[in-house]
């Protein structure tokens, strides 16, 4: 039987983002073989320093040349880029922090919170001052979340762009982070020699690898102010904050809070910042963001929690779209529940609807944090939604599956012509990412219908999903009928 997909735009997903379609991309950089390698991760360096001392300069000077090696790492939130690097040999990968630049209010904390999240997430840090300038207030504050860091930091005193100048970044000492290495990113004078160092400190592989493998599953807790973030972290971690300190074999950031929950520990990241209730300068919104996207980026699994006594706002969605944003799984709990009535639960009913079709696959929990209501629901919800996160499909049964839904629903013709699905492979895991190579666009009625009949299949529940296009160009296909 196959289905009607024409005017499809009432399936489940209206566009959200996760369709891409990409056209630069060749298969052998995939996992074909579907052992979770993916392709052979490489270590990171994040650039980090306040705006102008010149780290995409820098970035730039490390690359070589830019074009030829600017590389969108999926899943990468859209204001950092990475970019893939060599050097003597090694391979590793460039974050530049560049693109977070914020207005001058607030920079402080915007620039030690992007710190913050370097030192959560690459394998080494170069922090670059101005050495013609010194070093300022920020750099003080930078340095100083810098300091606690466990991933190894380097300090570029950067337009260092004669010998005389070298005397210059002396001072740069004060900073505390070892001795400054003098470099002009403009001229390249000095690059080597940092680049050297750098890769001393830089480990072999990624973090990530090792750091999920086996510890405890990590935990954002999120949403706006005042839906109840720390009170339930209060909840779960029981009044007297039964925390495990040290669980062998694994490194906890002090900001981060270990729960035991039904005999299994949990990592619940950032909550110094929900404990310490920083109340910052008051309505940043942008220092908010930051600290959020710093949870998420750290975390595997976000909690979105929201207010259900009250209607849904703007700013619950801005924190959703953080979330949809990082590729998190994700559980929506809706806090407060011991306040929801009758009518309040018939029009939440109504704004779920309209404001979370974006992600029909969320997983969903009615808690109250102050009576501890459907608290324990939590557990298998962060637990089902993990496995979707994680899963993978092997290849094989990905085509045969393919194979059937489209002969039944073939794609709608495109200008008299139909395009085909020669092949799907899964490229990733955390999240499940898919690309498909088609001799020609898909319309996004019919990716939303694939998308939707994926989930069905193989039961993605938490987990978002995304799914890349990659239409062999004609040459190609020329080519390849021959
Ligand atoms: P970012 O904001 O930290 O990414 O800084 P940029 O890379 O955009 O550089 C800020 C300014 O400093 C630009 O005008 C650069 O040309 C300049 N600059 C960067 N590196 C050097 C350097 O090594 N020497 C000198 N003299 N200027 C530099
Ligand atoms: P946070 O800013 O997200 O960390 O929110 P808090 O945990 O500080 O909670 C904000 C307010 O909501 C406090 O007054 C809490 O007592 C209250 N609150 C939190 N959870 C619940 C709940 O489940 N039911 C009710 N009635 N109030 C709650």
């Amino acid at each position: 039987m196959s289905e009607n997909i024409t005017g499809a735009d009432d399936l489940a997903l209206p566009g959200d983002g996760t369709w891409s379609d990409e056209t630069d991309w060749e298969l052998g950089d995939f996992d074909v073989d579907g052992d979770g390698a993916g392709s052979v991760p490489m270590p990171v360096l994040a650039i980090v320093g306040r705006p102008n001392v010149g780290k995409s300069t820098l970035v730039n000077r490390i690359l070589g040349r830019r074009e030829a090696v600017v590389e969108d790492i999926p899943g990468v939130t859209r204001d950092r880029v990475s970019y893939a690097a060599s050097w003597s040999g090694r391979r590793f990968t460039v974050v530049d922090t560049g693109g977070w630049e914020p207005d001058a209010k607030g920079l402080q904390q915007a620039v030690a919170a992007q710190a913050e999240l370097a030192m959560r997430t690459a394998d080494a840090i170069v922090l670059v001052v101005d050495a013609t300038v010194g070093a300022t207030a920020t750099d003080e504050a930078v340095a100083r979340v810098l300091r606690r860091s466990k991933t190894p930091v380097i300090l570029a005193a950067n337009k260092v762009d004669s010998e005389r100048a070298e005397a210059e970044t002396a001072t740069l000492w004060s900073l505390g982070l070892g001795e400054p290495q003098p470099v002009s990113a403009a001229h390249g004078r000095g690059a080597g020699d940092l680049l050297d160092v750098v890769l001393d400190v830089l480990p072999e592989t990624p973090r990530e690898g090792t750091a999920t493998l086996g510890g405890p599953r990590r935990v954002a807790l999120v949403g706006k102010p005042n839906v109840g973030k720390s009170s339930l972290l209060n909840k779960l971690a029981g009044e007297e904050r039964s925390v495990v300190d040290n669980v062998a074999g694994t490194t906890v950031d002090p900001v981060d809070e270990l729960v035991e929950l039904d005999g299994k520990t949990w990592q619940f990241v950032d909550t110094a910042g929900l404990r310490r209730k920083v109340r910052t300068a008051s309505g940043h919104e942008y220092y908010a963001s930051l600290r959020t996207r710093a949870a998420l980026d750290a975390a595997e699994v976000a909690i979105l929690l929201i207010d259900a006594s009250e209607p849904i706002t703007e700013q619950d969605l801005r924190v959703l779209s953080l979330i949809i944003e990082s590729g998190r799984a994700l559980v929506i709990a809706f806090n407060k529940w011991d306040l929801v009535d009758e009518d309040r639960r018939y029009q939440l009913d109504k704004e779920i609807d309209r404001e979370l079709a974006r992600v029909p696959w969320a997983r969903r929990v009615n808690i109250s944090a102050n009576t501890g209501r459907s608290v324990h629901k939590l557990v298998p919800a962060l637990e089902g939604a993990l496995e979707s996160w994680d899963k993978r499909v092997s290849t094989g049964r990905l085509n045969n599956w393919l194979k059937e839904v489209i002969a039944a629903t073939p794609p709608p013709l495109r200008g008299g012509r139909q395009p085909r699905v020669m092949f799907a492979t899964q490229a990733s895991v955390r999240p499940p990412t898919f690309v498909l190579f088609t001799t020609g666009f898909l319309e996004a009625g019919y990716r939303r219908f694939l998308e939707r009949r994926l989930r069905e299949e193989f039961n993605f529940d938490g987990s978002p999903v995304r799914i890349n296009v990659r239409v062999r160009d004609k040459r190609e296909l020329r080519r390849g009928k021959r």
